[in-house]
C-alpha cells in the first residue's frame, strides 16, 4: 500500500477483550516505518509509570488521533513468541489479509467473548431405577409400539444421565413423555448449577471397532506423515457409512495419546446425538462440544477449560476451529462440503482454508471428509495439494437404493399435469398400502425467479456467464431477465425460444400445495411439513422429526431441512418433485449443490433393512447433476462440472471475488459500485499489458490476467431498504485479488464513506 505514510499505529496493549474496541495511539519510530505491518508484536511503555508491555498493532495511519505532544512512541519490536495469544493474533492478521476486514473485526473472529461467566442452569436427567427395570420398562414400551419413549429407555439402559435439552433435542422426546417416565418412577430431571460435562459414563464398554484395511490405510498414512514432523492436509471421500467416522475416532485417540489436542468441526444440523455418544464412550470426560446451545458465558468457559488443558477433544460448528488449545496435532471438518463453513459475516472465511493455517500455526494434521466433497476440495486434492483417501463400502450392509429418473416433459406430453408422476404415484400409494413411510422433497433453495420452459425444459441463461437468469423483483423491473454477475438484461419472453410453448415459466408449487395435493390424491394419507413456515419457533424443527420418527405419519414433506443430518430408518420411498429447481439459480454453484442435494435426498431411502427406492421428478433428466446423482457417482460428476469450471474460469480452477456494495441510497450506491469497478479496471489494465509485454514470443493474446465482471445489483437487491449493487473479480492467482482488495480497501478509507458500506468475499458460496 503505498500512498499511505507509516506515522502512527494502533496498539492494543491487553487483548483481554473489553479493550478490544480500545486501541491506542503510538507514534511509530523512523527505524521501524519500512517493516511495520499489522498484527506485528510490539513492546510500548504504557501508563503513569511507562512500564513497557507487549502490544499488537490492530492499525497504521497517518492521522494522529490524539493530542501529539502526549503521544508516546513504540519502543521496538518484540519477540512473536509461539503461545496461544501470539497465535491468535498471527492467525487474525490472516484472516485480515486474506479475506479483508479490520483487525479488530478479524480478533473478535478468532477470540472467545469474554463475559462475565454467568452459570447458567443446566438440567439433566437421571436415571433413578436400576438397568433391569430399565430393561423391562423399555420391553413394555416396545410391545406398545410407544417408539419415542423407547428410544429414551435404550438410552437410559447404558446412561445414567442425559442433558435435558438432548432429551428434547436431538433425541426427539416430548416432555410429556419424560414426566410420564417421572411419574413411573424411572428417572428425575435435575439442576445442575456449574457446567461439568453434560454426560456422566456409566461404565460404558467402547466397543472399539476392528478398522478395514482402507480405514486403516488412512490412519496410518496420517500418523505416519505426522510422526514423520510433515503434517499435510487430507481428503477422505467415502458414502454415508463407510465408516469416516470410526477413522476420525482413531485418529483422534492417537493424536491425544501423543500428547496433542484435536479439533473435530460438523455442520450444526448434523451434530447427531448418536455422533456425539460415540465419542463421549471413547474420550469421556476428556472431550466437549460447542453447540449453539451454549450462552456465551458458557462458550468461554468452554474456552478456558481448553486453554487450562483440560480437555483434549472439541467437538462443534465453525467457530470451534478457534479454541485456544495450547498445541493442536489435528483438525477434522466432516461434511466438509457444506455451506455453513464459511462466515456469512465480514471477515467471510471459509472454515476449510482457516483451518489449514491453524495447522501450519500448530504444526497439525488437517482431515477432510464428506461424501460428496467440494469441487475446491477434490481439486486440490486431484492438483496434488491434498492426499486423497476413498472408502468405497459400506460397513453395515445395507443397499443403495433403486433410483428412477422420471421425464417431466413426457408426463406433461401423455397428459398428466398434476405434481406427481405416474411412477411417484404408483410408489406412493404401495408403501401406503404396507405402512411404509416417505419423504417428498422439494428442491426449493434459490426458487427466486428462473425462468423456464415447461414443455421441452428449456431455461433461460445468460450469454456471457452461463448462469440462469432471473426475473427481476417487483417494481419498474418487471419483465426483464437478469443475470446477477454481470447485469446483463433481457425482456422476458412470452414463449419458449427453443419450442414456442407458452408453458415458460418456472415450477410454481410449494410444499403446502404439495401436501394439499397429496391429500387430494390419498384422502387417508397422515402427513407432516417440514419448510421456513413450519419450523420457525426453537424447538419445532425437533418436533416435527420426531413425530415423523415416532411414526405419526406416512409422509414427510420439506424442503432442504430433511435431506441433512438426520436417518429414518424407516423410510423406503424418497420423491425429488423438480430437481430443477436447484439447478438453475444463478450462480455457478447451481450444478455442485444440485448433485449434493439429490445424492442426500436419495440416500434418504433404505437405511434400514429393507431396500429402498427413490424418484427423481426433472425437466432436465440428461444434465449430469441429475444423472450422476441418480447413480450415486462422485467422480462421473466432477468431471465434468469441472471442466464447466475450467473453461467459464470459475472457482476452483480460478478464484473470484465479490465486492459487495450496501447503500441506503440507490443512486449513490450505484455510482459507488461504478467507481471501484472501473478502479479495479483500471489498475488491471495496466498490470495484464506489462503481462503480455512480457511473453511476445508466444504469438497470441495471453488471455486477460484479471476480469472485471458488472457492477449489477444484487440478486435481492434490497434488503431492508439497503440496497445492495455486486461485482466480481476473476484471477487464476488469489495473491492478485488480494492485492485488489487492499487496493480497495484503501480507496474506500480514503472516502470516508458514511451512507455506503462495501464488503469483500472470497470464493462466494452464495450468490449475494
Ligand atoms: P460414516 O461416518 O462414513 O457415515 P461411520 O464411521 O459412522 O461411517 O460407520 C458406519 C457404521 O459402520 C457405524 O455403525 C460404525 O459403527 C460401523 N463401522 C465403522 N467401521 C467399522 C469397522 N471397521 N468394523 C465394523 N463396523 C464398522
Ligand atoms: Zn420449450
Ligand atoms: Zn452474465
Amino acid at each position: 500500500m503505498e500512498g499511505m505514510k507509516k506515522y502512527y499505529a494502533d496498539v492494543i496493549v491487553d487483548i483481554s477483550h473489553e479493550k478490544l474496541d480500545r486501541p491506542f495511539q503510538y507514534r511509530i519510530p523512523e527505524k521501524l516505518r519500512e517493516e511495520l505491518e499489522t498484527g506485528a508484536c510490539v513492546t510500548v511503555p504504557f501508563g503513569n509509570g511507562n512500564k513497557l508491555l507487549k502490544g499488537y498493532v490492530v492499525g497504521i495511519g497517518d492521522v494522529c488521533k490524539y493530542d501529539p505532544a502526549r503521544m508516546k512512541e513504540i519502543r521496538g519490536m518484540a519477540q512473536g513468541g509461539v503461545g496461544v495469544e501470539d497465535r491468535m493474533i498471527a492467525l487474525a492478521g490472516w484472516i485480515r489479509k486474506n479475506y479483508g476486514s479490520t483487525m479488530i473485526q478479524a480478533l473478535k473472529v478468532v477470540l472467545p467473548a469474554k463475559r462475565s461467566v454467568k452459570r447458567l442452569e443446566h438440567r439433566t436427567l437421571q436415571r433413578i431405577m436400576g438397568r433391569e427395570e430399565i430393561i423391562s420398562l423399555l420391553g413394555e414400551s416396545r410391545r406398545r409400539r410407544q417408539v419415542a419413549k423407547e428410544r429414551l429407555l435404550q438410552e437410559l439402559v447404558d446412561q445414567e444421565a442425559i442433558p435435558y435439552e438432548w432429551v428434547t433435542g436431538k433425541l426427539g422426546v416430548s416432555s410429556q413423555t419424560v414426566k410420564s417416565l417421572e411419574r413411573a418412577g424411572a428417572v428425575k430431571v435435575v439442576s445442575t448449577q456449574a457446567f461439568r460435562n453434560p454426560i456422566r459414563l456409566a461404565n460404558v464398554e467402547e466397543q472399539r471397532k476392528r478398522l478395514s484395511n482402507a480405514q486403516m490405510r488412512v490412519v496410518d498414512e496420517v500418523l505416519a506423515d505426522f510422526d514423520n514432523g510433515h503434517p499435510d492436509t487430507y481428503l477422505l471421500h467415502g458414502i454415508t457409512g463407510s465408516g469416516k467416522t470410526e477413522v476420525y475416532m482413531q485418529l483422534v485417540s492417537e493424536i491425544v495419546g501423543r500428547g496433542r489436542q484435536a479439533i473435530v468441526l460438523i455442520p450444526e444440523i448434523a451434530l447427531t446425538y448418536q455422533t456425539l455418544l460415540r465419542f463421549y464412550t471413547r474420550f469421556g470426560d476428556r472431550v466437549s462440544i460447542l453447540n449453539s446451545n451454549l450462552s456465551s458465558g458458557e462458550k468461554y468457559d468452554q474456552c478456558e477449560r481448553a486453554r487450562n488443558g483440560e480437555i483434549d477433544v472439541i467437538i462443534g460448528p465453525r467457530s470451534a476451529l478457534f479454541t485456544p488449545f495450547p498445541k493442536v496435532g489435528l483438525i477434522i471438518i466432516d461434511e466438509e462440503h457444506e455451506g455453513s463453513y464459511k462466515s456469512e459475516a465480514s471477515p467471510k472465511y471459509h472454515a476449510r482454508e482457516a483451518a489449514i493455517e491453524v495447522a501450519r500455526l500448530h504444526g497439525a494434521s488437517v482431515l477432510l471428509g464428506s461424501a460428496t466433497p467440494s469441487l475446491e476440495a477434490y481439486y486440490r486434492a486431484e492438483m496434488g495439494e491434498y492426499k486423497l483417501f476413498t472408502l468405497k463400502e459400506r460397513l453395515t450392509g445395507g443397499q443403495l437404493p433403486k433410483v428412477h429418473t422420471v421425464d417431466l416433459r413426457q408426463e406433461l406430453r401423455a397428459g398428466n399435469r398434476s405434481i406427481f408422476s405416474r411412477k411417484l404415484q404408483e410408489l406412493l400409494a404401495d408403501r401406503l398400502s404396507k405402512g411404509e413411510q416417505s419423504i417428498l422433497f422439494l428442491n426449493r433453495r434459490g426458487y427466486a425467479g428462473f425462468v423456464s420452459c415447461r414443455a421441452c425444459g428449456h431455461v433461460m441463461k445468460c450469454p456471457h456467464c452461463d448462469v440462469s437468469l432471473s426475473e427481476h423483483g417487483s417494481g419498474p423491473g418487471r419483465g426483464v431477465l437478469m443475470c446477477h454477475y454481470c447485469g446483463y438484461q433481457e425482456p422476458k419472453p412470452q414463449t419458449c425460444p427453443k419450442c414456442a410453448s407458452k408453458y415458460i415459466s418456472g415450477f410454481k408449487a410449494g410444499t403446502q400445495q404439495i401436501e394439499e395435493k397429496l391429500r387430494e390424491m390419498f384422502p387417508t394419507v397422515r402427513t407432516l411439513r417440514m419448510d421456513a413456515d413450519t419450523t420457525r419457533t426453537k424447538d419445532s424443527y425437533e418436533r416435527i422429526l420426531s413425530a415423523f420418527m415416532g411414526g405419526e405419519a406416512d409422509v414427510l414433506i420439506g424442503t432442504q431441512m430433511i435431506v441433512k443430518g438426520h436417518d429414518f430408518p424407516k423410510v423406503t420411498l424418497v420423491g425429488v418433485l423438480a430437481a430443477d429447481l436447484s439447478l438453475s439459480v444463478g450462480d455457478y454453484r447451481a450444478g455442485e449443490k444440485t448433485f449434493q442435494l439429490l445424492t442426500q435426498a436419495v440416500g434418504r431411502a433404505g437405511r434400514g433393512t429393507v431396500p429402498g427406492e427413490a424418484v427423481i421428478q426433472t425437466y432436465q433428466p440428461e444434465h449430469y447433476a441429475v444423472v450422476h446423482a441418480a447413480a450415486q457417482n462422485y467422480e462421473g460428476f466432477y468431471g465434468e462440472e469441472i471442466i464447466y469450471r475450467e473453461m467459464m474460469g470459475y472457482p476452483p480452477v480460478s478464484h473470484m471475488l465479490a465486492v459487495q456494495i450496501f447503500g441506503k441510497d440507490q443512486e449513490r450506491g450505484h455510482m459507488l459500485a461504478d467507481a471501484l469497478a472501473s478502479l479495479t479496471r483500471r489498475y488491471c489494465d495496466g498490470s495484464a499489458d506489462s503481462k503480455v509485454g512480457q511473453c511476445p514470443q508466444e504469438g497470441r493474446k495471453v488471455p486477460p490476467e484479471v476480469q472485471v465482471i458488472g457492477p449489477a445489483p444484487a440478486s435481492i437487491g434490497r434488503i431492508n431498504d439497503i440496497f445492495r449493487f455486486v461485482f466480481y473479480v476473476k484471477c487464476p492467482k488469489y495473491d492478485k485479488l488480494v492485492e485488489i482488495k487492499d487496493l480497495l480497501e484503501e480507496e474506500v478509507q480514503k472516502r470516508q464513506l458514511t451512507y455506503e458500506l462495501v464488503q469483500f468475499d472470497f470464493n462466494p458460496v452464495n450468490t449475494m
